[in-house]
């Protein structure tokens, strides 16, 4: 199976400064194996795919439109992404679902388009506290992925489990709570068709716990988004997924 770490910078640089984070990562061979993948706000997309172009990190929307083209003010279509030089693109992030009220259907709709323009989707799922805390856990996954990837088969599909409550709190998944939704995820994706989708497990990785949360069960690599804003860290969780692998 791939092994892939993604960085999410959200609305966010690095404090080092961009350049010096890329270089950074460049410096350091990932691992065998290991796909370093880069989501930056959509304003610096272009200068960085100019900085990396053709070495070994990838680019990747934070969003895309389920649009092609028109009047849709403030969107970026698939196409966009592709010609600033983005390969993949985070669809329905919780932060996407929750603080802008994507849906399932319009999540699905965006997959869609993506595919086919030919990005790879990293299409992210999980539960808040108050479903995990009624046990539906894998029900609620399962409704996600289903609502998701129902209707048209999607290329190139990497899949995201972030438990909601574990995004940006600093209290990450336990083992035992990863290797059971990722068990689960892998099922579901089966079911659907899907036999060889990296899981990744995004929420709250560190360098403190990047090790033991690689070596779990079923875990592909890391959606990274605190964290990888310091080249140093997320240099640390890359080389972890390595070790792991
Ligand atoms: C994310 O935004 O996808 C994420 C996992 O964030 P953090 O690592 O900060 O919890």
């Amino acid at each position: 199976m791939r092994s892939i770490v993604a960085a999410n910078w959200k609305m966010n640089l690095p404090e080092e400064g961009i350049d010096e984070w890329i270089e950074a990562v460049l410096r350091q061979p990932a691992g065998d194996g290991v796909e370093v993948v880069i989501a930056p706000p959509f304003p610096y997309l272009a200068a960085i795919a100019g900085d990396v172009g053709g070495r070994s990190m990838r680019l990747a929307g934070q969003n895309v439109s389920a649009h092609e083209s028109g009047a849709f003010t403030g969107e970026v279509s698939p196409a966009m992404l592709r010609d600033v030089g983005c390969t993949d693109v985070i669809v329905g992030h919780s932060e996407r679902r929750q603080l802008f009220s994507e849906t399932d259907d319009l999540i699905s709709r965006k997959l869609e388009s993506a595919s086919k323009a030919g990005l790879s989707p990293i299409l992210c799922i999980g539960e808040t506290r108050e479903i995990r805390s009624t046990g539906k856990t894998v029900e609620h996954v399962d409704s996600q992925l289903k609502m998701a990837l129902g209707s048209t088969e999607i290329d190139d599909l990497v899949v995201a489990y972030e438990p909601v409550w574990a995004i940006g709190t600093g209290e990450n998944a336990t083992t035992l709570q990863v290797e059971d939704a990722h068990g689960a995820i892998r099922k579901i994706l089966r079911d659907l068709g899907y036999d060889e989708v990296p899981v990744l497990y995004g929420g709250s990785v560190k360098p403190h716990n990047a090790a033991e949360l690689a070596a779990a069960e079923g875990v592909d690599g890391f959606l990274v988004g605190g964290a990888s804003l310091v080249s140093a860290a997320f240099l640390e969780i890359i080389a972890a997924v390595a070790d792991a692998r």
